[in-house]
């Protein structure tokens, strides 16, 4: 299976606003799941709506092309820096989940 396809195929048959309102669904739904984690303990539909929301930004990637790419991938490397020195910043504090 060639993803580059479908997630071209999935915009060309219903569009970037429709896909756009997916992504804003699904990320409600990971929301949703994120939240009853804490009561059931149970990740299973957390993974589940991962998968969704991931496969709807790919979408999106796919309709603005390579310039969204080297944009995200810059502000991905900018904010994995930070994080980084987040942790070394935080001195090996640990929080529970
Ligand atoms: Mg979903």
């Amino acid at each position: 299976m060639d993803k580059g396809k479908v997630y071209k195929k999935a915009i060309d048959n219903w569009g970037f606003k429709s896909q756009s309102i997916m992504l804003m669904e699904e990320c409600a739904e990971l929301i949703q799941a994120v939240s009853k984690l804490h009561r059931t303990g149970n990740p299973n539909k957390m993974y589940e709506e991962i998968a969704d929301v991931e496969i709807m930004i790919e979408q999106i990637k796919t309709f603005y092309g390579d310039v969204a790419e080297k944009e995200i991938d810059k502000h991905y490397k900018n904010k994995l820096d930070r994080l980084e020195g987040l942790i070394q910043n935080a001195g090996g504090s640990k929080k529970d989940m």
